[in-house]
């Protein structure tokens, strides 16, 4: 048969018809495929990321006695955010991330910071954190459980963020996933960029539709 550039053609065109589409998530209550954009709850008792469609989102939001919380997906770059060097030492944070969120059972402030084998906790003391939310009432308005102060110090980083407390999970497990050797290697490095530098776009565009409500997180 002539014409090798059209059999070469169909060759890639078939195979864009039989590779698989992304797959489709769904619903952990109703089992429901749900768009890629969906809301997120977690369980309190171990911490998980369940993926909900709208519907069982609210209804479980709604449940008295329900084990889950709805994750809000407001995204804040803390421009103003005060900490001195001393109090960043005080958190005592190897790799120069880490994520603290208010546990509401423990009824105390909880900070991870990823590493190679998942989120380790540090020892962050009641009194660090209340000298920190002194200077910075933004703190005091994290909801419990599921919104986090995010902060980045690696290399020449200076950002401090309030975040949805999946994005902070899925900042740990990239890290888990690429981490190699000692020091990470250049592939975790290269992702940890990549996802600050998304967090910074997507802070930047919450900045300009303020007020927007936005409870649909992705992933
Ligand atoms: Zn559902
Ligand atoms: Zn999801």
């Amino acid at each position: 048969m002539p014409g090798s550039t059209v059999s070469g053609n169909w060759v890639s065109r078939l195979r864009h018809f039989v590779s698989p589409p992304a797959a489709l998530e769904h619903c952990q209550f109703c089992q429901a495929p749900i768009a890629a954009k969906h809301p997120h709850l977690i369980e309190l008792s171990n911490r998980g990321v369940v993926c909900a469609c709208p519907d069982c989102a609210d209804i479980e939001t709604a449940r008295r006695g329900s084990p889950y919380r709805l994750i809000p997906q407001n995204l804040l770059l803390l421009r103003d955010f005060a900490i001195s060097d001393a109090q960043w030492a005080a958190f005592q944070i190897p790799i120069d991330l880490v994520f603290v969120f208010l546990d509401s059972a423990a009824r105390r402030p909880v900070a991870l910071y990823p590493g190679a084998a998942g989120a380790i906790q540090s020892a962050l003391g009641l009194e660090a954190w209340s000298e920190l939310a002194a200077g910075n009432p933004v703190l005091n308005q994290l909801a419990p459980d599921v919104e986090a102060l995010l902060v980045n110090r690696t290399k020449e980083s200076r950002e401090y963020y309030r975040a949805p407390i999946d994005r902070c999970f899925a900042l740990a497990g990239l890290i888990r996933t690429h981490w190699r050797g000692l020091s990470g290697g250049n592939a975790v490095w290269d992702n940890i960029e990549r996802y600050f530098a998304r967090l910074r776009s997507e802070a930047a565009g919450a900045d300009s539709s303020a007020g927007a409500d936005r409870a649909a997180g992705d992933g």
